[in-house]
């Protein structure tokens, strides 16, 4: 099939995710048709080749077709593709599970012991829901139902995961839909509303939960958390007998420079959802990891009906499961981490020097992640109409480089960390040239 004949189907029948689909059918809309990678390069079919800077939607880490990854899942095929983890179990889900509970320390008060998988981000983070809310019923405490989150927040796209949102245009529409939640915009805000005779107060007694993206919330323009606030989050969560959710599902897998986000403040939480870049970003695979004590609840006679009830077709996956084993292999094998550093060091460097253009204004970064925020000379915001930030992307994509802007004018930069140096300033140049095309 020519690029013409592809995008005349996909105009047909495809409905993109967060996409005005007019804007997509109009006829001199082209976007890109994605049909090979290697490394940090995707290739369109017309034979151009670009860096994937925002590693196809902050998943893939060690770059696409790993040769090491590529044999896993080709092994495992030779086997079987999929078997039910309901009822039955499978070595890769096994091998994984204890692979990933070793992640994180076991000398702790409350370790992370148990990983329950699922499918995507969403369902990582809707699992820890449902399993903190069952969990507090088993305990006796029912009225433990509401789930404390940030303002800006965003833990994925199902309902209940979107009940914990704060991006008024994904989520207002279907506030009516959505689990009770109060949302606050930091740590000085819970603080407040919950000391004795506040005016606004929160009932502490009526939460299960509190909810966080770790040092970074993404979709919210790549906002970071003052230095400490995790763990202050933490030791408020123990003072008030409330859970703690870590969403690691964009953090999680060294992203941030270590492991997880949580390492960076020595925080271990209740629950961690991650997905993303857990299976290297090759399949859809979710965990959502639980503590012994949190499992220990559900445990009890079948008729006490105390199980978790929770599930999905693909829990387990034998495919991703392999991928995923394949994933931390190469964390292992390759130094992955150590190497990361001076990336990381490369990637600020460059962004300081990116950060002199006067349309340029707040860079933030957290590890291999970046967001640039785009202004006018003046230091104002664009007006929204202008969608900035998507142009200069689409004239960032005729220098090599392929990203997408989070809220408005944010650009993304968090390329796969076996990205070359060479290829880091080439993207920052792209970034640079795509600024003053449309800005300039
Ligand atoms: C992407 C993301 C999700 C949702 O994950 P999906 O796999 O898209 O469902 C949840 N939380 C955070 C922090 C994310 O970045």
């Amino acid at each position: 099939m020519t690029t013409a004949d592809f995008l005349a189907s996909d105009k047909r029948h495809c409905w993109h995710p967060f996409t005005q689909m007019r804007d997509w059918c109009a006829p001199d809309h082209e976007p890109l048709v994605l049909v090979e990678g290697e490394g940090a390069i995707l290739r369109d079919s017309e034979g151009r080749e670009y860096v994937d800077g925002n590693s196809s939607i902050w998943t893939n880490i060690h770059g696409h077709r790993h040769p090491k990854i590529n044999a896993a899942i080709r092994e495992q095929l030779e086997r079987v593709a999929h078997t039910s983890f309901l009822g039955f179990t499978n070595p890769q889900a096994i091998a994984l599970a204890e692979e990933l509970v070793a992640l994180w320390p076991r000398d702790t008060k409350n370790p992370l012991t148990r990983v329950f998988f699922s499918d995507d981000g969403s369902t990582a983070i809707e699992c820890a829901v449902k399993m903190a809310v069952q969990c507090w019923q088993h305990r006796g405490q029912p009225q433990r139902m509401k789930f404390l989150a940030f303002s800006n927040a965003y833990h994925g796209d199902t309902m209940g995961a979107s009940s914990l949102g704060g991006i008024n245009a994904f989520h207002g529409r279907f506030s009516a839909f959505h689990f009770p939640s109060v949302h606050v915009a930091s740590m000085e805000e819970l603080e407040t509303r919950t000391a004795p005779g506040a005016a606004d107060p929160i009932d502490t007694r009526t939460l299960a939960a509190v909810v966080i993206e770790p040092l970074i919330q993404g979709a919210a323009g790549m906002l970071l958390w003052p230095r400490g606030m995790l763990a202050q989050l933490r030791a408020w969560c123990d003072r008030h007998g409330i859970f703690l959710i870590a969403d690691e599902v964009m953090t999680g897998f060294g992203r941030t420079g270590k492991m997880f986000a949580s390492h960076h403040e020595n925080v271990v939480p209740d629950f961690v959802g991650c997905a993303k870049g857990l299976s290297g970003g090759y399949l859809p695979l979710a965990a959502t990891y639980t503590t012994e004590a949190v499992y220990e609840a559900f445990l009890g006679n079948y008729e006490e009906l105390k199980s978790f009830f929770y599930g999905h077709s693909f829990t387990g996956n034998q495919l991703a499961c392999a991928a995923a084993r394949a994933s931390l292999a190469i964390f292992r094998e390759e130094n992955v981490l150590e190497q990361l550093q001076g990336k990381i060091a490369l990637l600020r460097e460059q962004l300081a020097a990116l950060g002199k253009h006067p349309n340029v204004g707040a860079i933030r970064q957290c590890g291999f992640i970046a967001g640039i925020d785009l202004v006018q000379r003046g230091g104002e915001p664009f007006a929204s109409g202008l969608q900035t930030g998507a142009r200069v992307c689409a004239a960032a994509r005729k220098h090599g480089l392929l990203t997408r802007p989070v809220t408005r004018d944010t650009l993304v930069l968090m390329p796969p960390y076996c990205i070359t140096e060479a290829q880091i300033r080439q993207s920052v140049e792209a970034l640079r040239r795509g600024i003053e095309e449309i800005c300039g």
